[in-house]
């Protein structure tokens, strides 16, 4: 598929603040096998209906139409991305996307174990493996999944494929702060990057306040009481993840969305499972592509309306969530069950 360029900006498309559109964060499945308290804390929810599903045909096809405009990054995520049947189909057919040079998945890792191999030969070069504990009983009572193994198993069975891996952990004054030092040594054993992702009042995080976020500040400080001097390692401006050294090289990131976020820098956007494209992680509404994609809208018609919502976007949602004095929680749950589209676990994180 090709556009016609000469409607569209030749040099990249930024939006009203300046951003590119470079980064797309694809959400497969709302559908869950965990239920973390920062994101999924009821037992039921309104899923989205299977019908509006986007098919792997229709995602590749908007993918194409997104390459064209700028895109260059894909992350698949969810829900959790690999309960969606056969995702290394997906895989081989965005690998294969002209323009894509960054293809990464989310994962909570419960079913790696059984797919790393498929994913690699389909064309995944890495993982990002969600895992915020080491001890199982935490995670039985934190996230109700009693499959601590298998994610440890997920993680050697990517090692072994040879996919590159990075583990995300959010970190919450008392489930897992006393962990720092203990999940960056597991990290250093398998290979992997540490993130320490600070605790976020999106979606589903109807139990959020703000002392339990333990923040980018003091995550540093426990570094360095350990470590010694923490060296800040500069790289693209474009990344949420600030990267550090400590002083036997190993590297650590930080997303600090709460404390510091980085709004001014972003230029990722989401798609829903279901096709609603969101400029940002809170945004409240979004650009419904399913329905474009099913009403026979034209590759040429479905980019510019994509490159006129972008032209105009102004999102800063956590830097305005950080605006606000005594902060709450952001969404009640009836808002969520009105609208699933704002649960966290619709959008991808
Ligand atoms: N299920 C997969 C997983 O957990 O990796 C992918 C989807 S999950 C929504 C994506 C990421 O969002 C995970 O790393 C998760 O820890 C993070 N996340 C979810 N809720 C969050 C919150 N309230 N604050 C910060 N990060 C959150
Ligand atoms: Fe946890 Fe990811 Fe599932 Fe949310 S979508 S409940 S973060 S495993
Ligand atoms: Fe981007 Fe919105 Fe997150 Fe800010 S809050 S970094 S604008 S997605």
């Amino acid at each position: 598929m090709t556009i016609d360029l000469t409607r569209l900006p030749a040099s990249p498309l930024t939006d009203a603040l300046g951003r590119p559109l470079r980064s797309l964060r694809i959400s497969v499945t709302d559908r869950c096998n965990m239920r973390c308290r920062y994101c999924m804390p009821e037992d039921s929810y309104v899923w989205l209906p299977r019908e509006s599903i986007l098919s792997f045909e229709e995602i590749q096809r908007l993918v194409g139409i997104f390459a064209d405009l700028g895109v260059q990054k894909l992350r698949l995520t969810g829900g959790e991305p690999l309960l969606r049947h056969d995702l290394s189909t997906l895989v081989s057919l965005l690998r294969s996307q002209e323009g894509i040079t960054d293809l990464a998945l989310t994962t909570n890792g419960i079913l790696l174990a059984r797919h790393a191999g498929e994913l690699k030969a389909a064309g995944l070069r890495r993982v990002t493996v969600s895992l915020d504990t080491l001890r199982p009983n935490r995670m039985a009572e934190f996230a109700r999944s009693e499959r601590h193994a298998d994610i440890l198993d997920g993680i050697s069975a990517a090692r072994q494929a040879g996919l590159g891996i990075k583990l995300n952990a959010v970190v919450i004054r008392g489930y897992n702060d006393d962990e720092l030092l203990d999940l960056i040594e597991y990290g250093h054993s398998v290979g992997a990057e540490v993130r320490f992702i600070e605790y976020m009042d999106v979606g589903g995080a109807t139990g959020w306040s703000q002392d339990q976020v333990v923040s980018r500040a003091e995550i540093l400080q426990l570094l360095e009481q350990r470590y010694g001097p923490v060296r800040a390692v500069r790289e693209s401006d474009w990344a949420p993840a600030e990267r550090f050294m400590l002083a036997d090289a190993t590297r650590v990131g930080i997303i600090a969305s709460t404390t510091a976020p980085f709004c001014r820098t972003c230029d990722r956007s989401r798609l829903t499972a279901d096709g609603t494209w969101l400029l940002c992680l809170y945004g409240e509404t979004g650009l419904d592509l399913r329905e474009a994609l099913r009403t026979g809208r034209t590759d040429q018609e479905i980019a510019g309306e994509i490159a006129d919502t972008w032209r105009a976007r102004t999102d800063r949602g956590a830097e305005e969530r950080a605006a606000v004095p005594s902060r709450g929680i952001l969404y009640q749950l009836e808002s969520l069950r009105a609208d699933p589209r704002r649960e966290m676990h619709t959008r991808g994180g």
